[in-house]
């Protein structure tokens, strides 16, 4: 709860980072909210009860009945709403041509306005009778619509208890200068001032509270309300983005297998073909050394094409939440199996609060066990590696696979991705490039980091969530 507050509070002073936020609406429902909420109903309504006021303070004088009879408060009160008429009228200006501005600048004026509104009833609510106002009701109103044109949860509570606060600012301020204006006024003994200050006190105390009870209920009702939307939102969106992705891989995998099974045939023939050939030139040794050479290279691209088809079945796969944690262990698991490499020590160092990816496991998985069998193979029996997650203030997951090994020579660090890059004798050369395929097929990136001698780190960034990287 707490948390939530904080970050509705950064998120009211406009210092949430583009990606920092878990979920949230996009801006087509905001934008949605401006135009019925602001502009459908808040600015006519407000053009009225407006010029009702003015009428009010700069032509009636009607206030000048009620209570704050200071002049130099009710100038104050004069200007702040000639202000307040000022910002509306530009700020309704604003909302008819929403269509030409940019949802941030729409976003900081709502903002802006909840706020200055809030101010101007309790202004209001200081100049007649503060907490027995019967503007207080209006409170209540205002915590509505604060609801139903701010869609972020974090966001609305504070508007909203800000709200609350000012009516107890107003209330307060109005009984400190009530209790002034009798002691200047009738000047009559502290005694009987105090007494009657006790009794302005006491009385209306529970009333006080039922009243500010009423408006914090209304404001959490509102909140939780949100939080709701928000979970159903997140749901719907969450099953949109599982079927685009299945989609999406199954389209991949299908192609990735049509071509690798197309390509396996012709290549078992001139298998068989280089085969009997070898068998028939055995005498000139020349020869059968460029069929051997034919030979080892249709078996390399046969191991290519079978892990290119393992991979397109991976695509067949089904969509799920997956735990990094628990995933990266099993990782460890696959890489290092008991008795293999006795002497490598495996760290691992895994943060608070991960959130979940959505995907196929074959791929994170892929990806895992692939910087872990490398760094294995790079160790070549003794080191550490140390594997660690967090989770990025953008909502993302950051996994770092390091070890202590020999590193990796600048000059071959522009080449470590590439398909069939290998200074292994036996390797294929495909294990960092489908890291890197993954990792970009989920919206995610790898980089490397190593210093010669010392060791090397692969970090893999990959986004808890891409269709639902809301843009605000
Ligand atoms: P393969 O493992 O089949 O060689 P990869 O694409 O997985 O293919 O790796 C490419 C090359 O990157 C490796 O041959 C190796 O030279 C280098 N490499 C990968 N990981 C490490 C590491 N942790 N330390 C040093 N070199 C590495």
């Amino acid at each position: 709860m707490f948390k939530r507050l904080r970050q509705g509070l950064k998120r009211l002073l406009g210092k949430g980072g583009e990606g920092a936020k878990p979920l949230q609406v996009d801006d087509g429902v905001f934008l949605q909210r401006i135009r019925f909420v602001e502009r459908g109903v808040a600015v006519p309504a407000k053009a009225i009860l407006l010029v009702v006021l003015l009428y009010l303070l700069f032509v009636s004088h009607w206030f000048v009945n009620l209570t704050m009879p200071q002049e130099e408060a009710w100038n104050i009160l004069r200007t702040f709403f000639l202000v307040y008429f000022a910002v509306n009228l530009g700020a309704s200006i604003l909302f008819w041509g929403m269509d030409q501005v940019g949802v941030r600048v729409l976003q900081r004026v709502v903002y802006s306005l909840a706020i200055l509104d809030a101010v101007a009833l309790a202004a209001l609510t200081l100049a007649t009778g503060g907490y027995d106002s019967i503007l207080y009701w209006v409170f209540l109103g205002l915590i509505i619509r604060n609801a139903a044109v701010v869609p972020y949860a974090e966001v609305q509570i504070m508007v909203n208890l800000l709200a609350c606060s000012f009516y107890v600012a107003a209330g307060a301020l109005e009984r400190v200068l009530k209790t002034t204006d009798m002691e200047l006024i009738e000047g009559i003994g502290r005694g009987a001032v105090g007494e009657n200050s006790a009794e302005m006190g006491r009385e209306p105390a529970e009333q006080l509270i039922l009243r500010l009870m009423l408006l914090l209920l209304m404001t959490a009702c509102c909140y939780g309300l949100q939080v709701l939307l928000d979970r159903r939102r997140r749901e719907e969106i969450e099953a949109q983005e599982f079927e685009l992705k299945q989609h999406q891989l199954e389209a991949a995998g299908r192609l990735a297998a049509e071509i690798a099974h197309q390509l396996k045939n012709p290549l078992g023939i001139i298998n068989n073909v280089a085969y009997s050939v070898q068998r028939a030139v055995r005498d000139n040794a020349a020869v059968a050394q460029q069929v051997a050479i034919i030979r080892e290279e249709v078996a390399r691209s046969d191991r290519i094409l079978t892990e290119l088809m393992g991979y397109a079945q991976l695509a067949e796969g089904k969509v799920e939440r997956v735990q990094v944690p628990e995933e990266l262990d099993r990782a460890v698991e696959a890489a290092f199996p008991p008795g293999i490499a006795p002497g490598i020590r495996v760290r691992r160092d895994y943060g608070p609060a991960i959130p979940a990816l959505l995907g196929q496991r074959g791929h994170f998985a892929e990806i895992f066990t692939n910087l872990l069998t490398n760094a294995r193979e790079a160790l070549g029996g003794t080191g550490e590696v140390t594997v660690s997650a967090r989770a990025t203030p953008e909502y993302e997951v950051e996994i770092r696979v390091s070890d202590n090994g020999p590193g990796i020579p600048a000059g071959t660090i522009p080449r470590l991705f590439e398909a069939y890059f290998t200074t292994k004798e036996k390797g294929t050369g495909l294990g960092l490039a489908i890291v890197r395929h993954n990792a970009e097929m989920y919206g995610g990136n790898v980089r490397v980091e190593s210093t010669l001698g010392k060791g090397a780190a692969f970090v893999v960034t990959l986004p808890a969530r891409s269709v639902m990287r809301m843009r605000r």
